[in-house]
């Protein structure tokens, strides 16, 4: 029995899933203007270790992250380097995706991008308005927080104490009805990348993105949803707001936030400037003892980034992969016999050793117990698994041993050069980008796209039957 703490009932919970063996889950993605930094590789990492546990127990896990890519600070950077806003985000996604695949992050079953999901959304806000749960002022609509009843109940905050505070950096202008209403829709600005809907040409705020997307590929009510603990409020707290209000079901049965990287104890943020990119930390010490890194401590705690304690996990990272190459060499100089008495008693170590794995991160995934697990069994192999050892007992270690740190996803092949392939689904979703681009003849786009494809080693034709592409 899986518990998680619930950020909703602020309690551990036994978890059940909608549908027998099987999760949706929904973790926040990045708006991509810039390379993550080592903060950002923190959700990564926890929230891939939890698909892989589920995924290790025989569910299957629709996961979903999305890529932000229409935002001001992406404006902003595209104006800054004089590019288009479809090179800045085209570029980051893949230098992300980069990032995810060197930290071991399997990839999501969608990657759903906000410009490409712009009927959903619309037909969001469409239904909030006729529910008299947002309202139109001079082309910019607004959720109306207090017609939601339940509006706090996530962040566990009080609205009249939201209104009179008026903390949380939330301006008051002319056309809300109260400080907190958020905006669902904005005009564009001169310049600015812009839709078509009913209110006006312009883009959608930034919560009502991950609401309708959650909609679409997961439904109404899904199993967890999950991101860094500064989401909780008032992100997630708008999104329960858009999603319930639309939907008339609840909208996750459970909320997972990581607690903050810290450095010097102060979380490690863009706009703090203390941080350091995943690129330059996993140059350095190696993507795969950032992941280990990650999982030494529980999700929940605060954890401390510096230089010697970056060490310290590669030298315990160290000790384990240095058990995986003597029980390699241990397997190939065996004994070819029946297990010995010794080996019989000692084996039966290794059941509770993976049952207490098993509780560890049944535990609302305590990474840091189920690591210290690892290292007893890698005490273990270094005593008994040894050369001369027979055979079948090698192998119990072993499989044992490569089980669970698979699970984890510790013990791989970090290499920061590897390029990662576009999926057929990504593939198809940029060719409908560029006919649409085509259509509306703008060819400087189409042939961007195209460009930018065959840098990824994808060629496409034009053939009477439609577009066909290659890998090359
Ligand atoms: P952002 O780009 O700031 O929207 O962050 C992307 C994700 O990283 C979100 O889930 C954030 O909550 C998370 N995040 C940002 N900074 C940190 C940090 N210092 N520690 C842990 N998670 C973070
Ligand atoms: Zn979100």
């Amino acid at each position: 029995m899986i518990k998680i703490y619930n950020t909703l009932s602020k309690q551990k919970e036994e978890f059940n899933s909608l549908e027998q063996n099987k999760v949706r889950m929904y973790v926040c993605g990045p708006t991509v203007y810039n390379l993550i930094h080592i903060g950002n590789a923190r959700p990564y990492i926890i929230f891939d270790t939890v698909r892989r546990y589920f995924e290790s127990i025989g569910y299957d896990v629709n996961y979903v992250q999305n890529f932000t890519d229409v935002d001001d600070k992406i404006i902003k950077k595209a104006n800054e380097e004089g590019k288009t806003t479809d090179e800045i985000v085209d570029y980051y996604i893949k230098e992300t995706l980069k990032d995810a695949n060197n930290l071991n992050v399997n990839p999501a079953t969608h990657h759903p991008r906000v410009t490409e999901e712009m009927d959903g959304i619309i037909k969001m806000i469409e239904i909030l308005i006729a529910k008299g749960l947002a309202y139109e002022v001079n082309g910019t609509v607004y959720y109306h927080t207090s017609e939601f009843p339940e509006y706090g109940k996530l962040s566990k905050k009080v609205l009249e104490e939201l209104e009179a505070g008026r903390s949380d950096r939330i301006e008051m202008t002319d056309d809300k009805k109260s400080h907190m209403d958020f905006v669902l829709w904005k005009p564009k600005k001169e310049g600015e990348p812009f839709w078509k809907s009913p209110w006006s040409d312009g883009r959608p705020g930034w919560h009502i993105e991950c609401s309708a997307m959650a909609k679409k590929y997961l439904g109404d009510t899904i199993d967890i949803h999950a991101g860094g603990e500064d989401l909780v409020f008032p992100h997630h707290e708008n999104e329960v707001a858009q999603s319930e209000g639309a939907n008339e079901a609840p909208f996750s049965n459970y909320w997972m936030h990581n607690s903050f990287l810290n450095i010097d104890n102060k979380k490690m943020s863009k706009s703090l400037g203390n941080f350091k990119t995943l690129r330059a930390v996993g140059e350095a010490f190696g993507y795969d003892t950032v992941r280990f890194f990650m999982l030494s401590a529980h999700y929940r705690s605060p954890l401390n980034f510096s230089g010697e304690l970056m060490e310290a996990a590669k030298n315990g990272l160290e000790r384990i992969k240095n058990a995986k190459i003597n029980l390699e060499f241990a397997m190939t100089h065996t004994k070819v016999s029946d297990m010995t008495i010794e080996e019989l008693k000692l084996a039966q170590e290794l059941p509770s050793l993976e049952s207490r794995f098993h509780e560890a991160m049944q535990d609302d995934f305590n990474t840091a117990d189920a690591l210290s697990i690892i290292f007893e069994l890698v005490k273990f192999a270094n005593s008994y698994a040894k050369e001369g050892a027979t055979e079948s007992f090698v192998k119990q270690v072993y499989e044992l041993f490569m089980k669970l740190t698979d699970i984890l996803g510790i013990l791989y092949t970090s290499q920061n050069t590897s390029e990662v392939s576009l999926t057929d689904e990504e593939i198809q979703a940029y060719i409908e980008k560029r006919t649409a681009a085509k259509k509306a003849k703008d060819f400087k786009e189409a042939d961007r796209i195209r460009e930018f494809l065959n840098d990824q080693g994808v060629i496409i034709e034009d053939t009477r039957e439609g577009v066909r592409f290659k890998r090359v």
